[in-house]
């Protein structure tokens, strides 16, 4: 044991580690002098380092396949909440962990995105039951509109990188808006009929809208889901039922489990459906929603899950 201790000792001094290492966050917490910046899921840290590139350090607090409406604190958390210059969150009640959502009231430098869209596009907000929605990154064209504070906050605390920021900021919202309109005609191009989403919770309103209803006014008939606005797993008949329902009336026959959602609710759904003799199947991948894929991945930035999304869709549907 005294001789594993020592080994490990000596590898630590010759900078080779005696466990396996934090990449990012060792990087992030390094005194390197650039502006640490925290956001609270992946899907907004890709944004924020297309717009800070090597001006910042950038991390994500919610890593993986974790779920971002119920994320709690967990070791370290507090340290990197403490150490950061900027802070960005969703808002508009996504991240509603009890631990979490009290650091970030009394946290410095903390900006609600969401919230921030809310206050500029009050009319944009969708509700559901009572809820706001907090999904609004699914809908790319809104989604840009975070782009201005997130410049505007890199640049109050880094006033010399202004333009810099800028000039990304504005190269990322052109690139966003290429995307968006990509997409949309990929999706077009599926006949009215057969765009009907079924997923696991309800991720995709805005998404839906934007993207499936092609300007119809009753477009939230394209889009349910078991689960709700948060994943919480706990279905009951009635709702198993409602969504069988939903199934035959729209002739669907394909549901989209999410990539860090539970399956369960979808397949009691299809074991149902296939008991009174209604086919239904799982697609053969996940959808993203409020996680990005793993690093390497076709679906490892914000803007690649969306395509991806979409193309399983498109192929899906076919
Ligand atoms: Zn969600």
């Amino acid at each position: 044991m005294f001789i594993r201790i020592l080994l490990c000792a000596l590898l630590c001094i010759l900078g080779v580690g005696c466990s396996k290492g934090d990449g990012p966050l060792d990087e992030w917490m390094q005194p390197d002098g650039k502006i640490k910046v925290l956001s609270t899921t992946a899907i907004i840290d890709d944004v924020v380092g297309k717009i800070g590139k090597e001006r910042i350090a950038h991390l994500s607090l919610i890593t993986g396949e974790m779920d971002p409406h119920s994320y709690e604190l967990v070791k370290g958390d507090d340290e990197k909440i403490n150490r950061a210059t900027l802070i960005f969150c969703h808002g508009l009640g996504l991240e509603h962990g009890a631990s979490l959502r009290l650091k970030l009231q009394h946290a410095e430098g903390v900006t609600y995105l969401g919230d921030y869209i809310k206050e500029k596009q009050p009319g944009s907000i969708l509700m559901r039951k009572g809820q706001e929605d907090p999904h609004i990154w699914m809908d790319i064209f809104l989604w840009k509109e975070v782009i201005d504070p997130i410049v505007k906050e890199l640049s109050r605390v880094d006033p010399e990188g202004a333009l810099f920021y800028e000039q990304n900021g504005n190269a990322l919202r052109e690139e966003m808006l290429a995307v968006h309109e990509k997409i949309r005609a990929q999706i077009l191009c599926v006949p009215q009929e057969k765009r009907f989403l079924v997923t696991s919770h309800d991720a995709f309103n805005y998404f839906t809208k934007r993207y499936l209803a092609g300007g119809e006014e009753n477009w939230s008939l394209r889009f349910q889901a078991p689960e709700g606005l948060a994943p919480d797993g706990q279905l009951s008949c009635f709702d198993i039922q409602q969504i069988i329902d939903h199934l035959h009336a729209h002739n669907i026959h394909v549901v989209f489990p999410e990539s860090n959602v539970s399956k369960d609710s979808l397949r009691k759904i299809v074991s149902a459906s296939s008991e009174k003799g209604f086919s239904i199947k799982l697609s053969k991948g996940p959808l993203y929603a409020d996680s990005l894929g793993a690093p390497g991945s076709d679906a490892d930035t914000y803007l690649k899950m969306m395509e991806h999304n979409v193309s399983l869709l498109v192929h899906e549907w076919q």
